[in-house]
This record gives structure tokens, C-alpha cells and sequence, in this order.
């Protein structure tokens, strides 16, 4: 067996498959060892599969013995525990959901599994999404592999964990204003929201069905390309999937950027944004220009409305799509006197503070006499946010922006005020009020803690993200940094 004592990526754990270097059933047994051994400080996992992943890794070896292998056949990852996975616990961190067995997968399941992954585990994250630390999951909080003080970001922060600490080979996780790409920032790891309706939703837990897009947290962008060939494309049980061809998202890994245009969004570059992510920023534009790549730069002048306009509409969508948790359905129940006790003690004691904050802004927001002024009025700022990102398309091939303007903050730092965590997404939020894709990879350090370059592009061109995203990388050794736990 070949050592692989720091974990492989996607495309080695196929070479090493494939070559017969190693079997699935010892890539997996060193990953789940390696759970054993950090998960005591990181709690990336709300669930650990052990038996399962080592069936699927048995059948893998078949596969592969009997040629049948694809590029995932036998690779262990990681699913955010909100992507609903047959038999097996999907808890979205909530008391709520904390012994929920879907009787169904998600269509990205249906597709990893047909591709023979093995998984490992469900990962931790912030109660049904919301937040940026995965300080609030109902069960515990996960901690950041660069500094086990500090979050890992969120909300798919267990995800990117199980990633950074080498616990799996990559992960899926899901991004409502930003939670697959801040986490990856924060824990120095490859993340991408994929443009809206690229991946089926179907078999996702609804947070805000407008802006949910599931998508990979990789070690590489490689790797990222790999994923995206393998979970996107059209569902018709998903009616906002797009009925769009997929490409092969591998061919776009070039090293040239000769040509292109790059737009550097100035409202991006904001008041409060630390400065030694100004320098990495700094010195990651100059990178690019001398991949050949134009920068320019460019304004968006709605940016700062975004944040209010997500803070509207995101509640307004959870408020209604968590009115199901009624206790009759599913999940927890609390039987108690009346209906109404019922009702009011299974949502009281089921949902966590942050979830409820959410509801009640929400409802607020949807409620009539308020409806014209919060909800309409966001979704008229949301449609000018969307049209300046098409205007600024037209001349510009991508945007080049920090992923957050801090580096990861102390556990416990924010937890007392919401607004200024919520504040810690102000970059990633504008691209799913536009539904257009974004990447966040590796680009530097501040003593020790990791920064994110987040690179936006329009509508489907997940291409054109990953060719820029790939450039950086090959000219940059940022993402063979590893967390030493
Ligand atoms: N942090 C943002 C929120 O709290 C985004 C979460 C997400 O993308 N799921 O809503």
C-alpha cells in the first residue's frame, strides 16, 4: 500500500485506485482513522458513517477490480447534513430534525453514489444553514483546523473542516448567502456556489429556495472541476433547475489568463476590512496580472444594499418553507394538551434562537402593511442588484474580490450580535441575490490564518470562474499549505 500519510486529492485517489496502488478499502480506513484521531478537537461531523462508508468501499474494490471504476469510484467524502441522504440521520444541526432518517436521497446523492463514492460522514453546521461560525448547530460548535479558537466560518463550516484537516478527500455543501465560500476562505480550502439552477435542489433542505445552491469544498480546483462534472445538470423534480447542457469542467484548467478581462468591484474592497487581507488582496491582483490577465477597476454601486436585501427576502423564504416543522409531518413532536401547545412547544423547544430570530423577521416582513415596504422593496433592489452584475458582464469576464474582509474571528466573538456576523458575508451574498456562480480558493496567510480570493463570474460560466481559479493555483503553492493538528 502506498503511504498516503497526508491524504490524497480526487484526482491522485484515482491514479492510486486505478493503478491498484491502494484499494477503497484502505483509503477509507485511513480516513476514518483519521477522524478518530482530530475529530476530538475540529467535530467537523454530526454523524460518522463508518459501516456504511466500508460496505461502499468493499463494493468499490469490485468495481474496480472489474475495470467498471469512474473518478470517484471509492473516494471517501463528507455531505453537509442538510442534503438529505437515504438511511441515513440528516439533522441540519437541529434539535428539529435531530432524528430525521430521509426515506429518500437527494438527486446529488442519487449522482455520488451512482459515481461510487464512499461516504464517511454527515458534516456539521449552523442550525438549517443560518449563519457564518457553525456556533449554531443544536449539538456543538466545529472548530477552525488553522486555530482551534477561531470558527471555521458557516454555514457549511464542518464540511470545509472535514476537508482542511484532512478527514476526507472533499465535501459537498450548500450556500444561501455565502456558506460554501466563507468557510472555504476561512479554512484555506477550494469552495464553489454554482450558478442558480446548475445543481438540483431536489432533496436539499429548504432555507431560502432563491438562493440555496449546493456545491463541492475541495483540497483543489482540480477537484472542484471534477465534482461539478459529476452532481450538475438538469431535474425535473427541481423546477429551477436548468435544462442547460453540463460542459466538462476539467477542460478549462489552463494556466494562461493571456487576455482576460478582470473587474475589481471597489464596494467589495469595504470600511473594516482588515488589512493584511488588503495586502494578501493586493499581492493576489498582481499574480493575475502577470498570468496576462487585464484588471480594471469597476463599481456596483447597489453592493451596499445587498446585505438588507438578503436580510429581507432570505427570512421572508425560510418563514414560510419552515412553517412544515408542525410536528404532525415530521420531526420533533411535543405532545401536549392542545393543538396549540402542540404547535407552540414542538417549534419552542425544536428550533434554536438564531432560527427563530429568522422566522419572526420573516413573517414580519411577509405580514400585510409590511409586505410593499420590506419584501417588494427588497425584491425590486435584488433585480437592480442582478442587471449591474449583467451590465459589468458585458466587458468583464469575472470579478476578483476577498472572499470575507476578516480573517476567521474567535469562537464566541460574534455570537452576541447577530449584526455583525451577518456582516461577515457582505461579499458572498450579492452572487445569489444574481444567482451567478462564485469560487473561493486559497490565496494567502495573516499570521497563520488562512484568506479567500473569491472570484465571481455571470450565469453559467462556472468555466470561466474555474479557468481563473486554476491559474492562481498552479502559480501559487497556497492551497499545499495543510493545517498541522
Ligand atoms: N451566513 C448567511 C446566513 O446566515 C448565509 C448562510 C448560507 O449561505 N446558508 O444566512
Amino acid at each position: 500500500m502506498t503511504d498516503i500519510h497526508g491524504g490524497v486529492t480526487v484526482h491522485e485517489g484515482y491514479k492510486l485506485l486505478k493503478e491498484k496502488k491502494i484499494s477503497s478499502v484502505e483509503l477509507t480506513k485511513h480516513y476514518l482513522e483519521r477522524i478518530k484521531q482530530v475529530e476530538p478537537k475540529v467535530r467537523a461531523f454530526t454523524t460518522v458513517t463508518d459501516e456504511l462508508a466500508l460496505k461502499q468501499a468493499r463494493k468499490a474494490d469490485e468495481e474496480i477490480a472489474a475495470g467498471k471504476a469512474g473518478l470517484l469510484t471509492g473516494v471517501p467524502l463528507a455531505i453537509k447534513d442538510v442534503i438529505c441522504t437515504k438511511g441515513v440521520r440528516t439533522t441540519c444541526s437541529s434539535k428539529m430534525l435531530e432524528n430525521f432518517i430521509p426515506p429518500y436521497d437527494a438527486m446529488v446523492m442519487e449522482k455520488l453514489n451512482a459515481a461510487g463514492i464512499v461516504m464517511v460522514g454527515k458534516a456539521n453546521m449552523d442550525e438549517f444553514a443560518m449563519g457564518s461560525s457553525t456556533e449554531n448547530s443544536a449539538f456543538f460548535p466545529t472548530h477552525n483546523p488553522w486555530d482551534l479558537k477561531r470558527v471555521p466560518g458557516g454555514s457549511s463550516g464542518g464540511s470545509a473542516v472535514s476537508v482542511a484537516a484532512g478527514e476526507v478527500v472533499a465535501a459537498l455543501g450548500s450556500d444561501t448567502g455565502g456558506s460554501i465560500r466563507q468557510p472555504a476562505g476561512f479554512c484555506s480550502v477550494v469552495g464553489m456556489k454554482p450558478t442558480y439552477g446548475r445543481v438540483s435542489r431536489y432533496g436539499l433542505v429548504a432555507f431560502a429556495s432563491s438562493l440555496d445552491q449546493i456545491g463541492p469544498l475541495t483540497q483543489d480546483v482540480t477537484d472542484c472541476a471534477l465534482l461539478m462534472n459529476v452532481i450538475s445538470g438538469h431535474d425535473k423534480r427541481d423546477s429551477t433547475s436548468v435544462p442547460e447542457s453540463v460542459p466538462d469542467y476539467t477542460k478549462s484548467l489552463k494556466t494562461d489568463l493571456k487576455g482576460m478581462r478582470l473587474g475589481i468591484p471597489k464596494e467589495y474592497y469595504v470600511e473594516g476590512m482588515q488589512t493584511g487581507v488588503s495586502d494578501v488582496m493586493k499581492a493576489a491582483h498582481k499574480k493575475l496580472e502577470e498570468l496576462g490577465a487585464i484588471l480594471e477597476e469597476v463599481s456596483l454601486p447597489h453592493t451596499p444594499y445587498a446585505l438588507a436585501v438578503y436580510y429581507i427576502i432570505a427570512p421572508s423564504e425560510a418563514s414560510a418553507n419552515l412553517a412544515r416543522y408542525d410536528g404532525v409531518k415530521y420531526g420533533y413532536s411535543y405532545k401536549g394538551d392542545s393543538m396549540w401547545e402542540n404547535m407552540e412547544k414542538t417549534r419552542g423547544n425544536g428550533f434554536g434562537p438564531e432560527v427563530k430570530r429568522r422566522i419572526m423577521l420573516g413573517t414580519y416582513a411577509l405580514s400585510a402593511g409590511y409586505y410593499d415596504a420590506w419584501y417588494l422593496k427588497a425584491q425590486k433592489v435584488r433585480t437592480l442588484i442582478r442587471q449591474e452584475f449583467d451590465k459589468v458582464f458585458e466587458k468583464y469576464d469575472a470579478l476578483i474580490t476577498p472572499t470575507s474582509p476578516t480573517v476567521p474571528f474567535k469562537i464566541g466573538e460574534k455570537t452576541d450580535d447577530p449584526l455583525s456576523m451577518y456582516l461577515s458575508d457582505v461579499c458572498t451574498l450579492p452572487a445569489n441575490i444574481a444567482g451567478v456562480p462564485g469560487i473561493s480558493i486559497p490565496a494567502g496567510f495573516v499570521d497563520g490564518l488562512p484568506v479567500g480570493m473569491q472570484i465571481i463570474g455571470k450565469h453559467f460560466s462556472e468555466e470561466t470562474i474555474l479557468k481563473v481559479a486554476y491559474a492562481y493555483e498552479q502559480a501559487t503553492d497556497w492551497h499545499k499549505k495543510r493545517a498541522e493538528i
